[in-house]
């Protein structure tokens, strides 16, 4: 029998939990189930011995037992490029952990559609930095999996609530509050692209904060009820009652109060919550929320003049905006309709869609790569965000047969365009020779200049320049690095910033005995897909520097090893 046709799908990678979506049967974009029979999956890793590794349910149990062996959130360190953790004698990165849940979700998927998974797109927020996203495609790699696209969750959203665009464009905001990230991004769509105008967010701010300020409210009243403070230190109890804390919270999204009785120490407790308790207990977490989405609307209506009154819907997504105070205070707050349709499943379900886009383009590419003799994929770099090439008849017809999309809706998917914004300021790092004592601590006096600011939209070309000068008579040599933002607001500190890459050295200009404060002319542009390239030259001399900069966590020599450790692994969800 020969192998069944691959099958679509999209992977929406989130920081609590994980889904995944496909184009079933009918053409339409469904989720499928774990081994637990459940849409979603706990993003949490259990290393339980040194070559068996647990994801989902088991996992997030086991935390009680065995905390030094779990691994959760994962999704908040991608991108730290410092952040290993020890299991059974091997080092994991972010992107390996996050390769271990996303086999587990391609082999659940997998046999649960009875098609096999090898192509897939990734969601991410849309405010996640190159190194990120970099992550994120890495973690696909090492999974064995091919990475066909990477996708701004918001897009995706977007893409299942199918908002018909008309010729003007429909403008409206995306409010995601998962379980582990707060997310707001302001998008234009029209019936053939998709834009992102401005994002926001806090990727330290989604239900788990929820759930902790309910969990310390719940573990006061029961201490206090059993008279025993020793259950504080007591991880299996505390464990147990951090699950029953989130499914009190999801109870408390339906019913307006919830009673846990709990039995510790001999003694039993009783305690009753109500949503107006809950919600006041967590009034700054949602007040946060709203500060943000101000704020990023604030911004958006500076770089584009009256958007905010072209604001047609307020779409709600990610679990956590079950919570009803969510619209309810959003309702208040601003005159858009919130609209909640399918929160934990649209950003997988919109991944499917994409993913069926770029399952066209990539055919496409393969057909024309065959015809030049080019490699699929390196013919046209990325293949992915903003790629806005011809869709031949051939590809659109082969995928729609592939799928049972009709032809004329895999065409609309894979016709839209998608522009994405750059989500935190890009910059140099230069000298401030103004400031006491640089020759002997460079470093403090040391800051960042941002060339482009965040929410500018791709590709960044022209590029951006900016002159920078030599500081010491006759100086050999000028070093130059690329630093990204890591706040939520840009800062010339270096403490606030990442560098994203190796320095890159304009060598030789000893010979030229320039004079300090000669200029070097720094040119820094992004390409759709968020590739930056910097090109640094010194006029009198024409020696320049180009670098096309790989933004990586791991090194391609990484990420090999990461494969190889990978591939001795035996990864499920049970
Ligand atoms: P996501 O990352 O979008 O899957 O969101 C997961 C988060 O949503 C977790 O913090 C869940 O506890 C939370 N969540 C899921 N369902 C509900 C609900 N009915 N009410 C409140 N929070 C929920």
């Amino acid at each position: 029998m020969s192998e069944p046709p691959h099958g679509i799908y999209g992977i929406d990678l989130g920081t609590t939990y994980s889904v995944v979506g496909y184009i079933d049967e009918t053409g339409r974009p469904a989720v499928s189930r774990n081994s637990d029979g459940h849409d979603t999956t706990p993003s949490v890793v259990y290393f339980e011995t040194a070559d068996n590794i647990v994801v989902g349910r088991v996992a997030k149990e086991a935390a009680g037992m065995f905390p030094d062996q779990v691994v959760s959130l994962i999704k908040r360190e991608m991108g730290d490029k410092d952040w290993r953790r020890d299991f059974f004698g091997s080092q994991y990165a972010p992107p390996s952990i996050s390769a271990l849940i996303l086999s587990a979700l391609a082999r659940d998927a997998q046999s649960d559609t009875g098609r096999p998974v090898s192509e897939v797109v990734i969601t991410v927020p849309a405010y996640f930095g190159l190194l990120e996203k970099d992550a994120t495609r890495s973690a696909g790699e090492i999974a064995g999996l091919k990475v066909i696209g990477i996708v701004p969750e918001p897009v995706a959203a977007a893409l299942h609530y199918g908002v018909s665009g008309s010729a003007d464009g429909t403008t409206f905001l995306v409010y995601d509050l998962g379980g582990g990230t707060f997310d707001i991004s302001l998008i234009t769509m029209t019936d053939t692209s998709v834009e992102v105008l401005a994002v926001g967010g806090n990727h330290r701010l989604g239900g788990a904060d929820w759930d902790e300020k309910l969990f310390g409210y719940l573990l006061d009243q029961l201490t206090g009820q059993w008279g025993d403070d020793s259950a504080r230190d007591d991880e299996q109890e505390l464990q147990e009652l951090r699950a029953i804390t989130e499914q009190v919270k999801k109870d408390l999204s339906r019913a307006e109060s919830k009673k846990v009785i709990r039995r510790y120490g001999g003694t039993s407790a009783s305690v009753t919550v109500t949503r107006q308790q809950f919600e006041e207990m967590t009034a700054e977490l949602l007040d946060e929320t709203i500060r943000i989405t101000r704020q990023t609307l604030d911004e958006a209506d500076q770089r584009h003049p009256g958007i905010r009154e072209r604001i047609s819907e307020l779409l709600l997504v990610g679990g956590s905006s079950r919570m009803p105070a969510v619209a309810e205070r959003l309702r208040k707050e601003f005159r858009w309709e919130p609209r909640l349709t399918d929160p934990d499943l649209a950003v997988a379900k919109g991944a499917a869609l994409y993913a069926a886009g770029q399952t066209v383009r990539f055919t496409e590419a393969a057909a024309a790569a065959a015809g030049t003799g080019t490699e699929p994929g390196t013919a046209r770099p990325g293949a992915g965000l903003g790629y806005p090439g011809e869709l031949t008849d051939e590809a659109v017809q082969e995928v729609a047969s592939r799928t049972g999309i009709d032809e004329d809706k895999v065409r609309a998917i894979a016709g839209r365009t998608v522009v994405n914004v750059l989500p935190k300021a890009i910059g140099v790092k230069l000298l401030d020779t103004a400031k006491a004592g640089w020759e002997d601590d460079p470093e403090g006096a040391s800051y960042i200049e941002h060339l482009i600011d965040a929410q500018t939209q791709l590709p960044v070309d022209p590029p951006r320049t900016l002159e920078a000068n030599t500081v010491l008579a006759n100086q050999p040599g000028v070093k130059i690095e690329i630093w990204e933002q890591a706040g939520a607001v840009p800062d010339p500190d270096l403490s606030a910033n990442h560098r994203v890459d190796n320095a890159g050295l304009i060598e030789g200009l000893a010979p030229f005995r320039l004079p300090a404060g000669s200029p070097v002319i720094i040119a820094i542009g992004v390409d759709a897909e968020g590739t930056v390239t910097l090109k640094a030259v010194e006029p009198a001399s024409g020696k320049e520097l180009v670098m096309n900069v790989r933004i990586s966590v791991l090194s391609a020599e990484q990420v090999d090893e990461a494969k190889v450790n990978h591939r001795g692994l035996t990864i499920g969800t049970s």
